[in-house]
């Protein structure tokens, strides 16, 4: 039985890539310091005798007993909001965090394969994004944190693949959606649906022309899956083309919601990409993969989820 150590397991993603991999017959061993995620999502894989959990920060020395086969570090906080309130953990979970696991990695022989960002192109020059693009970041800004720890996380990858021979992977993810993320973590859907639900004015950042593509969680994972059994080693793209400005996606939940409320405008934040759209042109070509959940459907789920979720968890705010 192959096992695999997967970082960030009580996230958002990192509990999806847990899902998928269990179901895959694989031994999976979460790790993860719940600082952005809840035990809530992973709970249900307690009982499974092939799942195993640390609670352990990354960016501290890790240590794993017994073989590894593959590594998928996707510890980082990931919404603007937590990288603004934790923007030195974030910085040290990219860096360190990423040495620890590459270090891990080479000790074990184990492949690797780090979840990146579009975030790396930052305001984008250039669109749709393709993996030729170098990027437009502002080290300095409140998003350079999580930015140029993605950017160096993809630097000191790529060394350890050149150095040391390392089997290593990097998927540059594009904003992914779905169920379990955290109805306050500030990013635009789950922003927009709680409002709605709580029957409060969405509220759009600048004049709402800014675009972004979605990809429902699905998608993703499959997308993942596939580059880590690949045999590419720089990084791809994984997301979905459909591209949409935030006052439309803002009109889309009125509509799937039903709400009454009203769209008001706040300040957009500092150095917000203008723009976001992939060229997945890489990943169909390697990976045979596209994205194949569109918005509506992917939304209805999404929403479906939230709406289940209980009150008390409706009723917190962004923090
Ligand atoms: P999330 O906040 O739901 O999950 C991140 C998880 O990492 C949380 O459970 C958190 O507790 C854990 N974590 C953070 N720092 C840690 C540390 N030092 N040690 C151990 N665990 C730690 O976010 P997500 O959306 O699931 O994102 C997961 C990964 O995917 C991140 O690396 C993120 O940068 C990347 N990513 C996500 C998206 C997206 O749209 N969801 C887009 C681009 C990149
Ligand atoms: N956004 C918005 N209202 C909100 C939350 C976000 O208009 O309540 C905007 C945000 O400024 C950005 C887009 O929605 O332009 C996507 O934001 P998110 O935080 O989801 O992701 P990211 O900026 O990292 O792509």
């Amino acid at each position: 039985m192959k096992r695999v150590l997967i970082t960030g397991a009580a996230g958002f993603l990192g509990s999806h890539l847990c899902d998928r991999f269990i179901k895959e017959g694989y031994h999976v061993i979460g790790m993860d310091n719940l600082i952005t995620g809840d035990l809530k999502n992973i709970e249900h894989l307690f009982k499974l005798e092939h799942f195993e959990f640390y609670h352990h920060d990354v960016s501290k020395f890790v240590y794993v007993p017994g073989e590894l086969d593959y590594i998928l570090h996707f510890a980082s906080p990931a919404s603007p909001i937590d990288y603004l309130k934790i923007p030195i953990q974030t910085l040290k979970v990219g860096s360190l965090g990423t040495h620890n696991l590459l270090g891990l990695a080479r000790v074990k022989k184990a492949r690797i394969l780090i979840a990146s960002t579009s975030e790396v192109y930052g305001d984008p020059l250039v669109h749709p994004q393709t993996e030729e693009y170098y990027g437009n970041v502002n080290t300095i800004g409140p998003r350079g944190v999580y930015d140029e720890a993605k950017r160096f996380q993809e630097s000191i990858t790529m060394a350890y693949h050149r150095f040391h021979g390392l089997e290593t992977r990097i998927v540059r993810i594009f904003n992914t959606y779905g169920p379990r993320m955290r109805l306050n973590d500030g990013r635009v859907i789950p922003a927009f649906i709680g409002q709605a639900l709580r029957g409060e004015d969405l509220t759009i950042f600048g004049d709402g022309m800014q675009t972004r593509s979605f990809c429902y969680v699905d998608d993703q994972v499959e997308g993942i899956y596939r580059l880590l059994l690949s045999d590419y080693a720089y990084p791809v793209n994984i997301g979905n083309p459909d591209e949409i400005t935030i006052k439309d996606f803002a009109e889309e939940i009125i509509k799937l919601t039903g709400t009454e409320q009203k769209i008001v405008y706040h300040p957009l934040p500092e150095n917000d990409p203008l723009q976001r759209q992939p060229d997945t042109t890489k990943a169909k070509e390697i990976l045979g993969w596209e994205a194949k959940v569109s918005r509506s459907e992917g939304m209805k789920l999404t929403y479906e989820y939230f709406k289940s979720l209980p009150k008390e968890e409706l009723l917190k705010e962004a923090h």
